[in-house]
């Protein structure tokens, strides 16, 4: 088969979870420029339908907005459920909502770790093995989850223990996940975004500092994510499956 033919998503379906802006929005948006058909599932149920609407109507794909939280396993199954009625199977899942309290670690409440790890971590969790449980009947799917360049690395000035902490469990996650379903034909890999211009940093005050730490002295913008989804959502890395994709401007070479 031609290498751009692998890359070719007619036909296959695919949920973004944080899917309404963002990231997730890139995402979804590039899986539809390729052919796949999309659910668009977040908090905001109204803007997830909105944004559906505005991918159904530039790629001419199927694409549906689900509201769901994915701290909670019974949303999160009903979330796979009405994709899996609606589309019929679920071939691709983007695990990917998430946030960030910045708060000084002896200052932070049970409330607010408990908020990060819930959503970024145990959210990443829920969805992966909903969704993978339709994966494992169908024979097979592709999971990405969102994992950070701070899963890697402590970043400063901002004190974000619980979002490092977090995203380096979503890295493990990703790689046990991985080895349990690699003989289902389930692959699970996760994105490490650097710096990425969406509302979770815009205006932040330290933009100007953080752009003084990268060695590509410039924030990432989301569309520079959509090549390496549209890789580990496609055939064309049908052997890649555990793997951790960094994307951050050489960030965390020095
Ligand atoms: P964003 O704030 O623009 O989008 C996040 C989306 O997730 C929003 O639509 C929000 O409504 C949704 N969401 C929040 N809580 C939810 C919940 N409980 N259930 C369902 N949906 C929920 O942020 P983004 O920058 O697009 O971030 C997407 C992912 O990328 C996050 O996991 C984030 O940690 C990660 N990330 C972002 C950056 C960056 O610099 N922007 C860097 C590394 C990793």
């Amino acid at each position: 088969m031609n290498i751009m033919d692998k890359f070719c998503l007619k036909g296959r379906k695919a949920i973004v979870t944080g899917g309404a802006q963002g990231i997730g929005f890139n995402y979804a948006s590039a899986v539809a420029a390729a052919g796949a058909d999309v659910a668009i599932a977040d908090i905001n149920g109204e803007k997830a339908r909105e944004t559906a609407e505005q991918i159904a109507g530039e790629y001419h794909v199927k694409a549906m907005g689900i509201q769901a939280d994915v701290t909670s396993p019974e949303q999160v199954e009903r979330m796979c459920r009405e994709m899996a009625e609606e589309m019929g199977r679920i071939d691709i899942a983007f695990c990917n909502a998430g946030i960030s309290i910045n708060v000084p670690a002896e200052e932070m409440t049970y409330e607010q770790w408990r908020k990060v790890i819930d959503i970024n971590l145990t959210g990443v969790f829920l969805t992966a093995t909903a969704a993978g449980r339709y994966m494992i009947r169908q024979g097979g799917g592709s999971i990405i989850n969102t994992a950070s360049m701070s899963g890697h690395i402590v970043n400063i000035p901002q004190p974000q223990v619980a979002y490092n902490a977090s995203k380096a469990g979503v890295i493990m996650l990703t790689k046990s996940l991985a080895v349990e379903w690699a003989d289902k034909n389930v692959r699970v890999n996760s994105i490490s975004p650097g710096y990425i211009m969406t509302d979770l940093i815009r205006g932040h005050e330290l933009i100007p500092r953080w752009t003084e730490l990268s060695p590509s002295s410039r924030m990432g913008n989301p569309e520079e994510l959509q090549g390496v989804a549209l890789y580990l959502a496609s055939d064309a890395s049908s052997f890649t499956t555990g793997s951790d994709f960094v994307v951050d401007g050489a960030y965390t070479c020095v």
